[in-house]
């Protein structure tokens, strides 16, 4: 298989065709950014920990009956995807309330609730990524109904794999944000982006510590060491 031309460069990775058709390779960059771009550094070894921890959870979920975009790891950095027509979505699960969600109904950092919250949101840098409804993504043309449960549902599933994936790891999934594409070949709708410590909210549940793109947010240290510890927990579930 051959690398083919840059398709799409984003802050964080960069997409290329290949000679395959429907196939893509997505390479993970050593950037990290927040605040929608205000903030912005590089951290040497963070794509290949993203590319890896990205792949074992995507594996997972395509093996457990929730179709993702990924296809194999091909090295470092790089992995071999779907091509899919992006929908300008973001769907985020909480198990938790924090970050923006906590802000926003005035509850307390870590506030525990017995459902599982979902939130819609429109990808969209101008805007700030804002708060939407099924209604509003309908109105503006980005997915139908239909398309929209099934988001919703896949994301709810992944939600329910991953989350005792990562409790075997002895780290509690606090949130995840989810995006969706068209798959190119069959049109189903599958997640498309990456899964990692870069849109997870993960805490050490022996500690409390975070262990995800906070500790860059907020200014903490060891911000790649934790994602080295991470991958290094999955790596030994996964083993097993
Ligand atoms: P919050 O709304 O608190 O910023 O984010 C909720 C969850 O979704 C967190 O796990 C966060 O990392 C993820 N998330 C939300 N928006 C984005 C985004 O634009 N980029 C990335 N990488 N993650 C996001």
């Amino acid at each position: 298989m051959t690398k083919r031309e840059l398709i799409f460069e984003g802050n964080e990775k960069q997409v290329f065709s290949t000679d395959i058709p429907d196939q893509v390779i997505f390479r993970y960059k050593d950037v990290m950014v927040a605040y929608n771009n205000v903030k912005r550094a590089r951290f040497a070894g963070k794509g290949a920990l993203n590319n890896q921890i990205s792949a074992i959870l995507l594996n997972y979920l395509n093996e457990n009956g929730v179709e993702t975009h990924y296809i194999k790891t091909l090295g470092e950095k790089e992995q071999l995807c779907r091509m899919i027509e992006i929908i300008p979505l973001q769907v985020v699960v909480h198990n938790r309330i924090a970050g923006s969600l906590a802000y926003r109904l005035g509850v307390q950092e870590g506030f525990s609730h017995p459902n599982t919250v979902v939130d819609l949101r429109y990808n969209n840098d101008d805007l700030d990524d804002p708060l939407i409804n099924r209604d509003h993504a309908v109105a503006l043309g980005l997915a139908s109904y239909q398309e929209l449960d099934e988001m919703y549902n896949s994301a709810r599933r992944a939600n329910d794999l991953l989350k005792p994936l990562f409790h075997k790891a002895g780290i509690e999934l606090v949130d995840m944000k989810i995006e969706f594409g068209r798959a190119a070949d069959t049109g189903a709708i599958i997640i498309s982006d990456e899964i990692s410590p870069d849109t997870c909210r993960l805490w050490d549940e022996a500690t409390g510590e975070r262990l995800d793109k906070d500790r860059f947010r907020l200014d903490l240290s060891r911000v790649v060491e934790s994602y080295s510890a991470v991958l290094e927990r999955l790596n030994k579930v996964i083993s097993k």
